[in-house]
């Protein structure tokens, strides 16, 4: 079964070699019971662990069951151990975080024993060596003889041809001994079992040969019993645990020591927390991108969100009902453009004095840094750098409304009201914002009433007035409501009777009494000529005067670019995709003008290169604070090594582990965050930009960041034999 030919053994250090075993020539077959006596140092455990595959041999050959084992590779010496060999160590080697049947158990599952037959097994096995009582007692709690018997069991259990113990009663006492010597007898039938043992007495009833061992060389091999029949051993292939049964012992390694699962759940929940902020930060950057730089929208607030039909046609107000049920919409806004306007503040002592409107309906009470939400048209809540701004909750602010080009009334009022009057609001809350220009959030009836006006206020409408069939283009012209004229009669602004007169060749008296067609040229209007009498013309340019029902007859908005408005970017994008192909969504947020193309992948690179770097920092940080917690683990894993596990599954199993862990953090984390999301606002504020794709990628970087540092435990692990590892420990 063994054959030993010309076997020498070095152990070098820096300053001196060692020989241990000197020329080992000897030849074992199964059926025997070997005892190996000499001094100490002679060589005896030498001699056992090269037999067994725990450590390596310089010189000479050994053969096993005929094969030679000289040029083995690690797999190869894996697969020796774990299928010929069963080892009793002086020292036990047994997990004393696991319980007795644990550690018999762990043997079976490296074997590859089935779920029931490995059960079945450990047990008969525990009760053979007597520890049936202590079953589910863990190993550290056991006395020394009771150790060495789950050692002896363990061995056993594996149904390995050899059996090799070291001095397994060395520190027993007497009674214990005898025990354990009978349970070696008892087992020895069909197997080859070495024993060391200094006292050869205590084995002479069961040897079948004694072997002395001086100096490294064999001074007496005395046969004193053939083995009675000749005895086949087999191995069987090396068998893999499957995911499964690695999962298991990974999970068994993390139960079997409480406190170090806490504190590695302590230590990975907080790099999970850091990479989940860091990496959640990077997508709230990349989602809300670029705003204010839209050219076609001068307010890309992140409230709004644009529809349009492909075809140009208003939507209906069935459409618009139908818009508001949906999730992630907060309100419909049936005219948009009315968003585009300015309000311009009248006193200029606070600043900003210039802001955009938006529709508190997207805005949360959360939101707000101080406070409440506006509840009537006459209130609104300003988003700037609020501490930094001259405002104060309460304070009242008159506004007017118009282009930033365009100054509306800014002339000393007539009794004549302005069309647009003036607008006084009060400041009820304040948000935190950093856009420009600033938001001023009002309610839908303030943003109703504006668009009804919206044709006085809006620049790019234009107004034809068509007298004698000659037609002349007014722009940005203000309107005034003058109750003294009739719905036919119209009064023209002064630059526009001048020219049109200059067109017609009269003089501009003469223009009174004409017959005006008055249009209006605008997408969101609905154009109605009118005739109408000119009755006279305005002392101001660009100011024309009519009736309040003469303006809402010509002027009528239509709903074909409406707003849904929505919470932030996140429910933009999701809204956004969820749209049939005969609407055109506009999220002007989102817009990346051609010029920041480049500065957004220059922005995204950046993103992925701190992401990594952070990686790399993490990757360190895990491994240090984790590897004086794994090193509690060392001499198991190099127990396991001992019984025959292999590398690659030890390798899997600390990566599973470490995965266990971190996955564990991860739901720790995301259930703080998911449970606190309304009291702590910057939880909520990254965590919705986490897709799925995003929680995919998260697991893969922590996966990938335990699969990296259990690779580099391991690697200090499998840096020594066996043998050496098992002393070092
Ligand atoms: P025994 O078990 O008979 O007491 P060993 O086989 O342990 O003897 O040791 C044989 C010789 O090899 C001794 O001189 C011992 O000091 C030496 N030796 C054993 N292991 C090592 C090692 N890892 N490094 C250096 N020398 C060693
Ligand atoms: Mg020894």
């Amino acid at each position: 079964m063994l054959k030993l030919i010309n076997v020498s053994k070095y152990y070098r250090t820096d300053t001196s070699v060692t020989q241990a075993l000197r020329r080992i020539n000897l030849e074992l077959s199964m059926g025997e019971f070997v005892v190996v006596t000499g001094e100490s140092g002679s060589g005896k455990s030498t001699l056992l662990n090269v037999l067994s595959g725990l450590d390596t041999y310089e010189e000479g050959e050994m053969l096993v069951a005929g094969e030679e084992t000289a040029h083995f590779s690690t797999e190869e010496w894996e697969h020796h151990r774990s299928q010929y060999i069963g080892f009793v160590f002086q020292h036990f080697n047994i997990i004393d975080s696991y319980t007795v049947y644990q550690n018999v158990l762990t043997a079976l599952i490296i074997q590859g024993y089935d779920e029931t037959a490995r059960r079945e097994r450990a047990l008969e096995l525990i009760r053979r060596v007597g520890l049936e009582p202590q079953r589910n007692q863990k190993a550290s709690t056991l006395s020394g003889g009771q150790k060495q018997r789950v050692s002896i069991a363990r061995a056993l259990a594996k149904e390995s041809p050899i059996i090799v113990a070291d001095e397994p009663t060395g520190n027993l006492d007497k009674k214990t001994s005898e025990s354990i010597v009978n349970l070696l007898h008892d087992v020895s039938k069909d197997k080859l079992v070495i024993v060391v043992s200094h006292s050869a007495e205590a084995f002479a009833h069961c040897a079948t040969r004694r072997i002395r061992l001086f100096d490294g060389e064999i001074v007496e091999n005395t046969v004193i019993k053939k083995p009675t029949h000749d005895i086949k051993a087999t191995a069987e292939p090396t068998y893999r645990m499957g995911f499964k049964e690695l999962t298991l012992m990974a999970a068994r390694n993390l139960w079997s020591m409480p406190k170090r699962l806490l504190l590695m759940l302590l230590v990975s929940t907080l790099i999970v927390l850091g990479m989940a902020v860091v990496y959640g930060t990077s997508l709230t950057a990349d989602a809300i991108g670029f705003g204010g730089t839209n050219p076609q929208f001068s307010n890309p607030n992140a409230h709004r969100l644009i529809l349009a039909r492909w075809d140009d046609e208003a939507f209906t107000s069935d459409d618009m009902d139908r818009f508001a049920t949906r999730r992630r919409v907060q309100n419909v806004l049936a005219f948009d453009p009315v968003l585009d306007i300015t309000l311009h503040q009248q006193d200029t002592q606070t600043y900003p004095v210039t802001f955009h409107p938006a529709d508190a309906a997207g805005l949360r009470q959360s939101d707000l840094e101080s406070g409440n939400l506006p509840q009537s048209p006459d209130e609104v809540v300003i988003a700037s750098q609020g501490r930094f701004s001259g405002h104060r909750l309460g304070d009242t602010i008159t506004i007017n409304l118009g282009t930033p080009e365009q100054r509306w009334l800014n002339e000393p009022r007539t009794d004549n009201a302005p069309f647009m009057p003036e607008i006084t609001v009060t400041v009820v809350g304040f948000v935190e914002s950093f856009s420009y220009p600033a938001l001023m959030y009002v309610t839908d009836e303030f943003l109703a009433t504006a668009y009804h006006q919206y044709p006085a206020i809006a620049p790019n409408v234009e107004t034809a007035f068509t007298v004698n069939e000659s037609t002349y283009q007014g722009q940005a012209l203000q309107y005034r409501l003058d109750d003294t004229l009739t719905d036919t009669e119209v009064r023209l602004p002064t630059d526009v009777a001048t020219t049109m007169a200059q067109m017609l060749d009269m003089d501009e008296a003469d223009l009174v009494g004409h017959t005006l067609v008055l249009g209006m040229q605008d997408a969101f209007v609905e154009t109605t000529a009118l005739s109408l009498t000119i009755v006279g013309v305005n002392e101001e340019n660009n100011v024309v005067a009519l009736t309040d029902a003469t303006f809402n007859t010509l002027f009528v908005p239509r709903s074909k670019q409406i707003t849904l408005t929505v919470y932030d970017a996140l429910d933009a994008e999701r809204l956004m995709s969820s749209f049939g192909e005969d609407i055109h969504v506009m999220y002007p947020a989102d817009y990346v003008p051609p010029w920041a193309a480049a500065a957004t992948l220059i922005e995204r690179i950046l993103n992925v290169v701190l992401l990594g770097g952070f990686m790399v920092v993490l990757y360190f940080i895990t491994y240090l604070t984790l590897k004086n917690i794994m090193q509690a683990r060392t001499k198991d894993y190099v127990i396991f090594r001992s019984i025959g596990a292999s590398k690659r599954s030890l390798y899997r199993i600390t990566v599973l582990e470490l995965a266990m862990v971190f996955f564990l953090a991860s739901v720790v984390v995301f259930a703080f965050f998911i449970l606190n999301r309304y009291s702590l606002r910057w939880m909520n504020d990254f965590l919705r930009f986490y897709r799925l794709a995003n929680y995919i990628t998260l697991i893969i970087m922590l996966v990938a960041l335990a699969t990296l540092s259990g690779i580099r435990f391991n690697r200090r692990l499998f840096k020594d034999s066996v043998i050496t590892a098992l002393r070092a420990e």
